[in-house]
């Protein structure tokens, strides 16, 4: 069974693109049981591929109620997709799909928090504090090769509020594309485990949108979890964008984090959908690609079920109520 930290499968729907990696038949068949299914409004995508090295700008922010409109309409895709909603860890089972709703970036939300429990009640239970643009809580990391993600203010009052009222409502508060200010604003708040649902080790590809060993030591001292991202520009030493990227790469980063802070904290959050992943993956039937391969690597059964699945679900029954 493998749960995995994020997929852009409904923004493909809602804009009635084709999917290039949620095959959801071909994923039941090679035991995904879901995970979170983001809500992501986008920003106008680049013009271009960027050449490395690289430092785009922030993307612009995008109004509440621009947002909210949109997100509702997000929400309303993800409800016609054939997958159960998971709101508690036994919504995952062998054989089943389970969504869980996220909303990547708090932009859809407002600011005073006032539409929060009315999303709760709609199924949320996790928000990425911001995607890679300011909001009213915070600012998210410019995507730049290589790049530090120190890049910006932390947490506004607003998004002080908001972790403490995802900790009260038990709803989980996701850390990838926040800034590093406004991570140690979260670690310094939270009374969850910190998450990093699609982020990876910045020791091994200097992307800004990976996560320092400080940040690493933070997330483990929790008990808390990165799901590794599969974007190739995200776990190559080189930041480049090549669809021929062995799974090995993907081996990489799950060993770096499993020496940095124990098999305990790393999961998998593949981006697919969102992101260009592997040939050797493909998409969400790849994913026994990559468990066997782990297992050649020698990883025990116990420690490539804790990653494929079980570091997710401890984390999700410590989080939410
Ligand atoms: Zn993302």
């Amino acid at each position: 069974m493998v749960i995995d930290g994020h997929n852009d499968l409904v923004l493909r729907r809602w804009r009635g693109e084709p999917t290039s990696h949620m095959d959801l038949e071909a994923g039941r068949a090679a035991g995904f049981a879901g995970g979170f299914f983001a809500l992501f409004v986008p920003s106008p995508p680049p013009a271009e591929i960027p050449e490395i090295p690289y430092a785009m700008p922030l993307d612009d922010p995008i109004p509440y109620e621009e947002a909210a409109r949109i997100a509702a309409e997000l929400y309303d895709t993800l409800c016609d997709l054939p997958v159960n909603r998971a709101e508690s860890v036994g919504d995952f089972r062998e054989g089943d799909i389970a969504a869980i709703v996220h909303l990547e970036g708090a932009d859809a939300l407002a600011p005073d928090l006032s539409d929060l429990e009315a999303w709760y009640e709609r199924g949320l239970r996790s928000v990425g504090i911001v995607w890679s643009r300011p909001n009213a809580f915070a600012e998210g990391v410019p995507f730049a090769f290589p790049g530090s993600p120190d890049t910006g203010p932390g947490l506004t009052d607003a998004g002080r509020a908001l972790v403490a009222a995802c900790n009260r409502l038990g709803v989980l508060v996701d850390l990838s594309h926040l800034n590093e200010a406004g991570f140690w604003d979260v670690a310094r708040i939270s009374e969850a485990p910190l998450v990093a649902t699609h982020s990876n080790a910045h020791a091994l590809c200097a992307s800004s949108r990976n996560l320092t060993d400080r940040q690493l030591d933070a997330v483990r001292g929790s008990g808390g979890v990165v799901g590794v991202n599969f974007a190739v520009n995200f776990l190559r030493e080189d930041g480049d964008q090549v669809p021929d990227t062995p799974i090995g790469e993907i081996l990489r980063h799950v060993d770096y984090l499993a020496d940095r802070m124990g098999i305990d904290h790393v999961a998998f959050g593949s981006d697919f959908d969102g992101a260009v992943v592997p040939d050797a993956v493909g998409g969400v039937g790849g994913f026994p690609a990559i468990t066997d391969a782990l297992a050649e690597a020698g990883y025990d059964e116990e420690s490539v079920a804790k990653v494929a699945h079980g570091n997710w679900l401890r984390v999700l029954g410590e989080t939410w109520r």
